[in-house]
């Protein structure tokens, strides 16, 4: 259970965005004993001590009918858990607060719809192995664990997640043989779950028989600890996973609020570890669906050297109507961030083709009229420029011929294992 006291729980009043140098709530906790911060900042500690129930929620926030009613009839739907670092983000007094609405479920989450799917994005239909999905050509994604430091309401893998059912070492072991005869495979994404729930040492080992395989040339971590349990991200990780590189890590923050000084510090302690640390968002109506609260994030995320690199519609997922944005209010969204900040903060916006097909761009187009002698294009401030085309039409690049001279073809659309699944 959770200790007498717990830092954190003096969040009154945190709903409002913090000022830059204004401290997180649990490190403005007043009184807390040298204990306490040891257990706080533990990551196992964290962990240990998910919170599960109304009763153990309520010790932190003051729960809405519609969080009790979702609690106590949705939760058998898929798992609840959050660390008390997380829950103490929670605005305890509004249930409008964009933490408690990707923590705690609500009672519309009950409410399947005929066009949801358990598994939205087909990964099932391409799993070779129980822990490999190989949708792509030339990547994978390994499942590790099968347990998350918070059970998002929008998850799209939560009939996967949970604790229920944990690879098997044999599981894993067909996984990685499955890599190392798959010679096209050149990255593997490390997932689950959260992966950066195994212990160091594990992952360790798990690194070391993948940098075996000569073919696999960069490997991915998923991961939203550095959100929900930023003290995972220590000194012994970060060491680790450098020995290991090229590695990249994407993480998962949805909304400035999650951007606290410890989140930052666990990003940052990853860069400074050579690791290229991406985010990738997803689209959540109500939580973060405007675009203040869109362009704050990416704002907040470049200062933390995170690339925001992925904005996701909503997926098609079991209960989550309430929580996806229309496409077309997720287009003037974005467009609320294209050419107003700067191209690095802008990510991609794109849908899961439901069924397997793969990330498509959903971006909107700026192109008013397209010939071959002009382009009539709309800047972000909606002025119509035209673009002269070139004249000369043949792009083929002759150095080719001599750069890659008796290297094998390079084109992974032609006769891969998966073409014909489209
Ligand atoms: S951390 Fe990722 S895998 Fe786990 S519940 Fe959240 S979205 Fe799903």
């Amino acid at each position: 259970m959770l200790s007498r006291h717990v830092p954190g729980l003096a969040v009154l009043g945190a709903g409002r965005a913090p000022a830059p140098a204004e401290k997180t709530p649990a490190e403005a906790s007043p009184g807390r004993a040298d204990m306490d911060t040891a257990q706080w900042l533990n990551w196992r500690w964290q962990l240990r001590h998910m919170m599960t129930t109304a009763d153990e929620l309520a010790r932190f926030v003051h729960l809405s009918d519609d969080e009790r009613a979702g609690l106590a009839g949705s939760s058998h739907l898929f798992r609840v858990g959050v660390t008390p670092y997380y829950a103490s983000l929670m605005d305890p007094d509004r249930d409008s607060c964009p933490v408690r609405m990707q923590a705690i479920p609500r009672m519309a989450e009950a409410e399947v719809r005929a066009e949801e799917l358990a598994d939205p994005l087909g990964e099932d239909s391409h799993r070779p192995v129980p822990t490999i999905v190989h949708k792509y050509p030339d990547r994978v994604l390994l499942l590790v664990v099968d347990r998350c430091g918070i059970y998002c309401r929008h998850c799209n893998r939560r009939r996967l997640v949970g604790g229920d059912d944990p690879p098997t070492h044999a599981e894993l072991d067909a996984g990685l043989e499955y890599i190392r005869r798959t010679p096209r495979i050149r990255d593997v994404l490390i997932s689950g779950g959260d992966p950066l729930l195994l212990s160091t040492a594990r992952l360790d080992e798990l690194l070391t028989r993948l940098r075996a395989i000569a073919h696999v040339e960069t490997i991915r971590f998923g991961t939203r600890l550095p959100v929900v349990c930023p003290m995972r991200i220590d000194d012994e990780l970060c060491a680790m996973l450098r020995r290991h590189h090229p590695v990249f890590v994407n993480t998962h923050f949805n909304h400035a609020k999650e951007l606290t000084e410890q989140s930052s510090a666990a990003c940052q302690r990853l860069v400074d570890a050579g690791i290229p640390v991406g985010n990738q968002a997803v689209l959540l109506r109500g939580v973060n669906s405007s675009v203040r609260s869109l362009r704050a994030l990416m704002r907040g995320l470049l200062r933390t050297r995170v690339r925001p690199y992925y904005l996701f519609q909503g997926d098609t997922v079991l209960g989550t109507d309430h929580l996806r944005v229309p496409v077309e209010t997720a287009m003037e969204l974005w467009q609320g961030m294209r050419g107003w900040m700067t191209g690095m903060a802008v990510p991609q916006l794109v849908l899961d083709a439901p069924g397997g097909g793969g990330k498509v761009p959903i971006m909107p187009s700026y192109i008013v009229e397209h010939t071959a002698e002009r382009l009539l294009v709309r800047t972000y401030r909606g002025a119509v420029v035209e673009y002269p085309q070139p004249r000369l039409r043949d792009c083929t690049v002759p150095y080719d011929d001599v750069y890659f001279a008796g290297h094998p073809a390079d084109d992974d659309r032609e006769g891969s294992a998966e073409a014909g699944l489209f």
